[in-house]
């Protein structure tokens, strides 16, 4: 395989190491993913496709600590996730892993400033330089007219922004963008895109975009495929 292919580069960011995700309905276990392996290198732009219901957003939890495997294990940066306490995985998403969701979970009584500002606030880091970096990010993302708009005044393109700015704040080793425009249509979506793109270049960031749309993944240099909870190669 070659260096730059995810399932096989050593410089790994993120390794997945046979990972296995059951969810229980009642008496039955739902085996969403059933035994993943991958390797994102460090600096990757990867998409993760599959379709609705695939197990993308359940590998991305995994990848970014917000769910544990039921077997199998995640190493970012040489740490394994598994050994961190509940409080020590708090710290080290807050520091190192920035969260874009499909409906953006901005909270609604904050402001665009304070929505992108509270992530460095909670890592703490002094008010004023996290206003700072947040107005500058905001700035770079095209919204430093919408620094004190709510998330109820913001159009949905608006809001996404204002969560790309927020998972930037902490400059974070990695970026995890689950269905990013899947709430906008195909104009607004293809600009969140290009804003993605763009900033990976320009962070030297290590992305992942999962998403069940073609025309989203055909913009990523690199893709990953889920089929009936394994990775397959195209
Ligand atoms: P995708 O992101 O590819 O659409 P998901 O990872 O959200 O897929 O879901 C994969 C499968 O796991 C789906 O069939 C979904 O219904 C199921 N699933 C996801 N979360 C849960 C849960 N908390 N409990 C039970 N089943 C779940």
């Amino acid at each position: 395989m070659s260096n730059d292919d995810p399932r096989s580069s050593s410089a790994a960011l993120v390794v997945g190491r046979d990972l296995h995700k059951a969810y229980r309905m009642g008496p039955r276990a739902v085996e969403v993913l059933r035994g993943v392996s991958l390797e994102v290198p460090r600096g990757a732009f990867l998409a993760l496709r599959g379709a609705s219901g695939a197990g993308k957003s359940t590998l991305l939890h995994l990848l970014g600590g917000l769910d544990t495997p039921t077997a199998g294990e995640v190493v970012v940066d040489g740490r394994s996730l598994a050994v961190m306490s509940g409080k020590e995985l708090a710290v080290f998403r807050n520091r190192r892993i920035g969260f874009v969701f499909q409906a953006y979970h901005l909270l609604p009584e904050l402001d665009a400033l304070e929505n992108v500002s509270l992530p460095a606030r909670i890592g703490r880091v002094p008010a004023p330089e996290a206003c700072r970096r947040a107005a500058q990010l905001l700035r770079r993302v095209g919204l430093e007219h919408r620094l004190d708009h709510r998330p109820s005044e913001l159009s949905g393109g608006e809001q996404q922004r204002v969560a790309i700015a927020r998972a930037l704040v902490n400059a974070p080793d990695l970026i995890l963008a689950d269905e990013p425009t899947g709430n906008l249509d195909t104009h607004t979506g293809d600009g969140i895109i290009d804003l993605l793109c763009d900033l990976q270049a320009e962070h030297q960031a290590t992305l992942l975009i999962a998403t069940h749309d073609t025309r989203v993944a055909a913009r990523v240099p690199h893709a990953l495929e889920l089929e009936d909870g394994r990775l397959i190669s195209r």
